[in-house]
């Protein structure tokens, strides 16, 4: 047999020195259960973890997430430099220190916190928007405790406010820190929070209203300026102080540059911290998120843990110690190097991506957009029909392309609709949007030629350059157009399933 002799080639053979592929270890079972008893080369061992994820997919066509997945070389250079630094030794790289100080004085003014010019703000840098959101989630159940164990009332049943649409994690929070989710539900045609129902909910046990800028299932801002003064209103009928938490994990980084006069943050009184992805519109590579509150007098002081740092002291709040550096010094890289402007122009290619993508899913007459044009750069979309298998037969077509488009059922209330979301990011621009636009469009021939009965006439489409010049800067238009349907012919196999959720 072939592979008894590749595995018995003598170790110090030259196929077995020179060539990884000519050596036993292409031939050898890898270890899933034990640690391997003997070594390995260096080359093998890289050759052979390196092919087994060729099979991983793409993460620049991964278009079902918000994570950042493109970013310079020169800052790519730089995180591989902090590689070997542990982020919790500040005493031992204070650089890395201030750099995530800078971070957060730098995101609180972007989020209009009421610090002075040179004051520092109250802030932390964690893993992503969950570890954030569990910190602020704690501090407010520790303000509402305390308040509550002083009046000597029961302080033994918290609850949260949020609408279903909230992310994954604000249930991870209820369970872990044991706080009850009251949501509330969405109905046809509101596929956010309704302040007025939210309001409504809020009772004494409540510690904080969650609002969310920036939906994760259709990219839509939550109105927290009328969620602002709803509740204003009801603290003073109730003589309460429920305050308000701005979930911005994905929006933080869009309201900001794109929609400056829109009031959603710290500009509104009872918004007392907020948290945003670092890792999503923030333009860094996984493991980086952001909490800011809005003052000292928002974060209980017993759950800061003070650490000296070169004689000053270095507050810190978070769940977990020693994690890398490179994420922080890369979220500084982006804000010098990008700059408001830079920042400006990333999200504003984005939306343009956004609308090219949503008008051309339009013109195939297939498609109601559930998404609005106003919020984070995504198309959510569902099929007329609203067939759920439908949908997920187009997100298993795309995955032949290589794109990977998230077909999800949306929360209670809601449960019939299957939306398919396409989240745009920084390096996915028009040409790829365009290439996109052409495969849905072949993804729904099939679709149509595999089905038996089909719900819709069976549509072709032409894709027509309207105008086009080889000015990078000049639009390039394309027009896609329904033809008749030519007669059902083939049958395609499909897979059928869920996909996974949404993040
Ligand atoms: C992505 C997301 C989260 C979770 O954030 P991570 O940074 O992935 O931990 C929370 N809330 C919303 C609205 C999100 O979009």
């Amino acid at each position: 047999m072939v592979l008894t002799q590749v595995y018995q080639a003598e170790e110090g053979s030259s196929a077995f020195v020179g060539s990884v592929f000519a050596s036993r270890y292409v031939q050898d079972p890898l270890p899933r259960y034990e640690m391997p008893q003997k070594s390995i080369s260096k080359d093998a061992a890289y050759q052979i973890i390196h092919d087994e994820l060729l099979l991983d997919s793409s993460p620049r066509l991964n278009l079902a997430s918000f994570v950042t997945t493109w970013m310079e070389p020169e800052c790519d250079k730089l995180m591989l430099e902090a590689v070997n630094k542990n982020y919790a030794d500040m005493d031992e790289y204070p650089v890395t220190t201030e750099l995530q100080n800078r971070c957060v004085n730098i995101i609180a003014r972007l989020f209009n916190a009421p610090v002075s010019e040179k004051e520092a703000a109250v802030g932390v840098g964690t893993v992503g928007s969950s570890e954030a959101i569990m910190l602020s989630g704690l501090a407010f159940k520790r303000r509402w405790q305390n308040k509550r164990k002083a009046e000597g009332k029961p302080f033994d049943k918290p609850n949260i406010v949020t609408g279903a649409n909230v992310q994954v994690c604000w249930e991870k929070f209820a369970r872990y820190f044991e706080v009850e989710l009251k949501e509330v539900k969405l109905s046809e045609g509101c596929y956010v929070m309704d302040p007025v129902k939210a309001v409504e909910m809020v009772d004494e046990n409540t510690i904080c209203v969650a609002a969310i800028l920036g939906s994760t299932l259709t990219g839509e801002f939550e109105d927290v300026k009328m969620l602002n003064d709803l509740l204003t209103a009801k603290n003073q009928k109730t003589g309460w102080d429920t305050p308000i938490h701005v979930d911005a994990a994905s929006g933080g980084f869009i309201a900001p540059f794109l929609y400056p006069e829109l009031e959603w943050d710290f500009r509104l009184s009872l918004v007392k911290s907020i948290n945003v992805s670092g890792h999503k519109y923030g333009l860094v590579y996984a493991g980086v998120g952001w909490v800011i509150w809005r003052s000292k007098e928002d974060l209980p002081e017993e759950l800061i843990f003070h650490i000296n740092y070169l004689g000053a002291d270095q507050p810190t709040f978070t769940l977990n110690f020693s994690k890398g550096s490179s994420q922080i010094i890369a979220q500084y890289y982006q804000f010098l190097r990008l700059g408001f402007e830079g920042y400006k122009n990333v999200m504003k290619n984005c939306m343009e991506s956004a609308r090219i993508l949503r008008e051309g899913l339009v013109r195939t007459g297939r498609f109601d957009i559930i998404s609005k044009e106003k919020g984070v750069p995504l198309v959510a979309f569902s099929f007329k029909d609203m067939s759920h298998n439908t949908a997920m037969k187009l997100a298993t077509l795309l995955r032949r392309y290589g794109w990977i488009v998230p077909a999800y059922t949306m929360p209670a209330n809601l449960e019939h609709m299957t939306v398919l979301r396409v989240v745009i990011r920084e390096d996915f621009g028009r040409p790829l949007a365009e290439k996109f636009l052409s495969h849905v469009a072949m993804a729904l021939d099939e679709l149509d030629s595999s089905s038996k009965a089909p719900l819709l006439p069976a549509l072709k489409y032409t894709i027509e350059v309207v105008s086009g010049t080889n000015d990078a800067n000049q639009p390039f238009m394309v027009r896609v157009l329904p033809q008749e349907a030519e007669p059902v012919k083939k049958t395609v196999p499909l897979l059928t399933g869920k996909t996974k959720g949404v993040c």
